[in-house]
């Protein structure tokens, strides 16, 4: 690759940009399911709940610094804040590399997204509207207007595949067992999903988040989770069709998984592509 001195420049630049984003993404997955505040107070331990000097906000280096601990308190600081600042980070510099600046940006708006999505399925069990209706929405602006191995076509489709497929296969579910099957967070995920990334993207993420989201729930069994899913009362456990399901059923967040999986799509695409045609 051919790194000159203002791609250099760029990639730092992009870099610093991803980690800074995901500090903010961490913040927006704490505050947006406790109805605080997305603009103020600046921002303040989660322990403490005092506010931290500006230096113990600079994303990564703070927390190595700070060898993860709250500078006013003590109190650990929680992980997933180093691990949203590097990884966004990473694939802030990645897509920058590797693909044009305008496609690069909308990649990266729904990679931080999906990161807010999978935090906060993960902490509370659902998936907020508040992001994935606009998410649509912008979706499709940005797959017209900066993505040209989407289109506005794709983008459409995506949506309606996204968003309709998942919610007809949870209705027919709802129908016959009578409760509901697959979460509608899900649905607006897949949507917001096929808005960003076609179709194919929405079909990638179905196959390959349930892959994951299976392998996940097998480990997590494994390693003595233990109520994954509680079978209901009055229902034999050893169903085998009951084991089937029991991945889409809502106790067990299936976002993250989807929300990786999409996430890798943003990012490979074309890897993807290739190694699917040859
Ligand atoms: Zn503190």
């Amino acid at each position: 690759m051919n790194l000159d001195v203002p791609t250099g420049i760029g990639a730092a630049f992009a870099f610093i940009f991803g980690a800074s984003v995901g500090s903010f993404v961490c913040m927006v997955a704490y505050r947006l399911p406790r109805d605080l505040s997305i603009v103020s107070p600046r921002s303040y331990c989660e322990s403490c709940e005092r506010a931290l000097p500006w230096w113990a906000n600079i994303p990564i280096f703070a927390y190595l610094g700070l060898k993860g601990r709250c500078v006013l308190c003590g109190a650990p600081i929680p992980f997933r804040h180093f691990l949203a600042e590097v990884g966004l980070a990473v694939i802030a510099l990645f897509l920058f590399l590797a693909f044009p600046l305008p496609d690069a940006i909308a990649r990266f708006v729904l990679c931080a997204a999906l990161w807010i999505v999978a935090i906060i399925d993960y902490d509370w069990r659902l998936i907020p509207n508040i992001i994935t209706w606009p998410g649509m929405l912008v979706g499709l602006i940005l797959a017209s207007l900066m993505m040209p191995e989407i289109g506005w076509k794709s983008s459409l489709l995506g949506i309606i595949l996204g968003g309709g497929v998942l919610f007809g296969t949870g209705y027919l579910y709802q129908l016959v067992r009578g409760r509901e099957g697959v979460g509608l967070g899900d649905v607006w995920l897949l949507g917001m999903v096929g808005g960003f990334l076609g179709w194919p993207g929405v079909l990638f993420t179905m196959f390959f988040g349930s892959l994951i989201g299976a392998v996940g729930g097998i480990v997590f069994a494994v390693a003595g989770g233990g109520s994954t899913a509680p079978a209901p009362l009055g229902e034999p456990a050893s169903d085998p069709e009951e084991a089937d399901v029991s991945i889409l059923r809502t106790e067990v967040p299936f976002g993250p998984y989807l929300a990786l999986a999409a996430g890798v799509y943003a990012v490979f695409q074309p890897q993807l592509a290739h190694w699917y045609l040859s």
